[in-house]
């Protein structure tokens, strides 16, 4: 007889409702379901080939409750360890346990992760505009739909598609920007460093002229500058006061960032693409940065970024987590529990799935003048609708790469 808690079924479900996404399913001998976000965005099926093939048999018969262990197990045992597919995979396992571990104590799972800090986690949105004109118009609608802090992303004169900048309103008007495009081979895109670095300090002027001192603003430069730009674009930002200037420089070379801090004091973010402490060990040491950029879903689950965060929180980096739509319902509700209940909480991305989402994804968070709550739902809050999720079948989709005018690839 296997005990109440012992792991008897585990699915890899695979849907595109909107956009592609990865779910883990794991089951115990009593029925109680813990759910897991595997989405990696633009290689999903790597990560499920990983948990179906790999994990799964490894997972099946053991105690769900034993989660630290299953995670020591998983990350040693592989010998290659870390790596974004891998870490995506453990945390597809680690939230799906700490789901069950919240619904057997009958809890939310931040009750489990220590209780509320604050009353609400601050979320900010994505605003964006082909010119000016059309950002600034962006900006107020996402001020009215509640939100209190803005991302802004514009074109670049003499760049055809720029990274971020939502190229229509979607006919509901809801706001839209899918960068991973579905069909056979990835969209190219172009870039030119200085004409950006030309452009932006226009567009906050203006944008903080219009929208005031107080409104906390946002920039993604998209790691496409080199050190010294990078500390040109933040030196000429100071002005308008950033809440933070995000991926200035590609991620991999984590001593840029000296370069950049020894010049200017805007506040840093960087770490969407990491995926482990161990990525983050100089930038957080000598304080390279403010906030951490990494998700609950690529960086080894609750587990994983908690340890990140814990050893942040000593220099007093804040958590700014990864959440476009490429995070799933899962994986949003994953976040906003572990947001509200740690201490060194900064803010939130939230971009908001497109309704057809919730057909197979039904939430209990909450968005509410401009803080989101996990709601008091037992475990996560998610449930999936595995009837809904076989009507959006798989397809290819790629994120986009950039060429410079004379055809040399660069970071997108
Ligand atoms: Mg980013």
């Amino acid at each position: 007889m296997p005990s109440p808690t012992t792991i008897t079924a585990v699915d890899v479900l695979v849907t595109s409702p909107g956009r592609n996404f990865v779910t883990l399913r794991i089951t115990t001998a009593d029925g109680v379901v813990g759910l897991g976000d595997a989405t990696l965005n633009g290689r999903e099926l790597a990560v499920a080939a990983t948990l179906r093939d790999h994990i799964v048999p490894l997972l099946l018969g053991q105690d769900a409750h034993r989660i630290e262990d299953t995670w020591q197990f998983l990350y040693r045992s592989v010998y290659w360890r870390r790596g974004p597919v891998t870490m995506t995979a453990i945390a597809a396992v680690d939230v799906a346990l700490w789901d069950i571990k919240a619904k057997l104590a009958g809890m939310p799972l931040y009750q489990l992760l220590g209780g509320a800090s604050r009353s609400g986690v601050l979320a900010y949105a994505h605003a964006s505009g082909r010119d000016v004109p059309a950002l600034l118009d962006s900006v107020r609608q996402r001020i009215e739909e509640g939100f209190r802090a803005i991302r802004i992303q514009t074109s670049v004169p003499g760049v055809r598609t720029v990274y971020g900048v939502s190229s229509a309103p979607s006919p509901t008007g809801r706001y839209s920007y899918e960068p991973a495009k579905r069909g056979p081979l990835p969209a190219e895109e172009d870039w030119d460093s200085q004409a950006y670095l030309r452009h932006i300090p226009g567009v906050f002027e203006t944008v903080r002229a219009e929208f005031g001192a107080e409104l906390p603003l946002l920039h993604d430069a998209h790691h496409r500058l080199t050190p010294i730009q990078a500390a040109r674009l933040g030196t000429d930002l100071e002005p308008y006061r950033l809440f933070w200037l995000e991926d200035v420089t590609p991620a991999e070379n984590q001593e840029a960032l000296r370069l950049v801090r020894q010049h200017t004091t805007t506040p840093l973010a960087i770490g969407e693409i990491f995926n482990t402490v161990w990525d983050y060990q100089t930038i957080i040491r000598e304080q390279l940065i403010d906030y951490v950029r990494s998700s609950v879903v690529h960086a080894g689950g609750i587990t994983g970024l908690r340890r990140i965060l814990d050893y942040a929180a000593q220099y007093q980096v804040k958590s700014g987590m990864h959440g476009p739509t490429d995070i799933s319902p899962v994986g949003m509700a994953a976040a906003t529990h572990l947001s509200l209940a740690i201490h060194n909480f900064g803010i939130q991305e939230y971009m908001q799935h497109d309704p057809i989402t919730s057909e197979v994804f039904r939430t209990s968070f909450t968005f509410t003048d401009g803080l989101l709550h996990p709601g008091e739902e037992p475990g996560l809050g998610v449930e999936y609708d595995e009837d809904a999720a076989e009507r959006f079948p798989y397809e290819r989709a790629y994120l986009p790469f950039a060429r410079l005018a004379d055809g040399t690839i660069h970071d997108w």
